[in-house]
């Protein structure tokens, strides 16, 4: 099951492609399908009513124990040493998953005193996209050895427990719900249903839920941004190979290999809750692969992640909280904290 888990489905993971996503067209429509004039009552998907016994055999309580929870979710992952799960810092927040099992997150602060500009990052909302829950755990690392950053970053390696402990694992949640469109967007109630049915055909990997908010997971992700305030939130998918952005402009160009594509919106997605209602920048990220990826490229995209952050969010940050602090002259800390030096012309 292992080897499965690492190696095989390349057709699984195609078949998460959006139905509506374009690699190559920059100038996809961002509206999302117009609401009929009256919409079906949504039929549940058969997924959804798979019994939980399909799930990993450990109790969702042992979970509350980290290496019981490193123990169960590493071999999941592919060529992700345990210990550095281990040794993640990732404490149980007060989330469980539809079994129960807690949701893991660990905050990485700035120095005392300095003035923090608030990064959320969330990997594995979709429990069949592996490398998103591997590069949160190689971020946790960098973010907790670098000791020169103005960023607090609140980091959750995995969003969807259930789903990534199913055999084989699932996109969804152990309701058969997407929980990337689960989030109250103000269109969820007229669009999120019909977009479901009338543009992915009802697939049942794209169930957005009987209501908003109606999964756990996601009530306690959309506490986490409201507890959090983020600045910035990144969100991180595979395999498509591309960023997303929604929110307050610019995005970046691009992330290590990645290229901005903006595929479009959808109804309950988190970009769109976060981007469009709460104007918070949401970057997403699609890794090239859901099985497989490279820390040299995790690398990459941290790299220029930061550079970004430098080039493009800091100098408003810093304009924001300068007013509170006019009277010393050595502040703000955020401009003089400026790390990453580089061209502009890729980000
Ligand atoms: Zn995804």
């Amino acid at each position: 099951m292992l080897v499965c888990v690492a190696l095989c489905s390349p057709q699984e993971a195609l078949a998460s492609k959006p139905a509506t996503a374009s690699k190559n067209n920059k100038t996809s429509p961002r509206a999302p399908a117009k609401a009929p004039p009256r919409a079906k009552s949504p039929t549940r998907p058969k997924a959804q009513t798979r019994p939980a016994a399909a799930a990993a055999a450990t109790q969702p309580e042992e979970l509350s124990d980290l290496a019981t929870w490193c123990k169960t979710i590493v071999p999941r992952l592919s060529g992700m040493p345990l210990n550095q799960c281990l040794s993640s810092g990732l404490a149980p927040g007060e989330g469980r998953s539809v079994r129960g099992v807690p949701l893991w997150l660990r905050d990485v602060p700035p120095p005392e005193g300095t003035a923090s500009l608030r990064v959320f990052v969330l990997g594995g909302i979709h429990g069949d996209e592996l490398t998103s829950v591997n590069l949160v755990f190689d971020w946790l690392e960098r973010a907790g050895k670098s000791q020169d950053s103005v960023i607090h970053w609140r980091m959750v390696p995995l969003g969807n427990p259930d789903g990534l402990l199913r055999r084989p694992s699932s996109r969804t949640n152990n309701r058969g719900v997407d929980l990337n469109r689960n989030f109250p967007t103000d269109d969820w109630s007229r669009d999120a249903h019909t977009y479901w049915a009338k543009r992915t055909g009802k697939d049942p990997r794209r169930y957005p839920g009987a209501t908003a908010m109606s999964e756990p997971e996601t009530r306690w992700l959309q506490g986490q941004i409201e507890q959090f305030k983020p600045h910035l939130i990144v969100a991180i998918h595979a395999p498509y190979g591309l960023l997303d952005f929604d929110g307050p402009a610019p995005p970046p160009n691009r992330l290590g290999s990645l290229y901005l594509d903006q595929i479009g919106i959808y109804p309950g997605s988190l970009g769109n809750y976060g981007g469009t209602m709460e104007r918070v920048p949401v970057i997403t990220v699609e890794l090239k692969n859901a099985r497989q990826v490279s820390r040299t490229e995790i690398q990459a995209i941290w790299r220029d992640l930061l550079k970004w952050i430098d080039l493009r969010l800091l100098p408003s940050f810093a304009a924001q909280v300068a007013p509170a602090t006019p009277a010393a002259p050595t502040a703000p800390a955020v401009p003089a904290l400026l790390l990453h030096s580089g061209g502009l012309d890729s980000l």
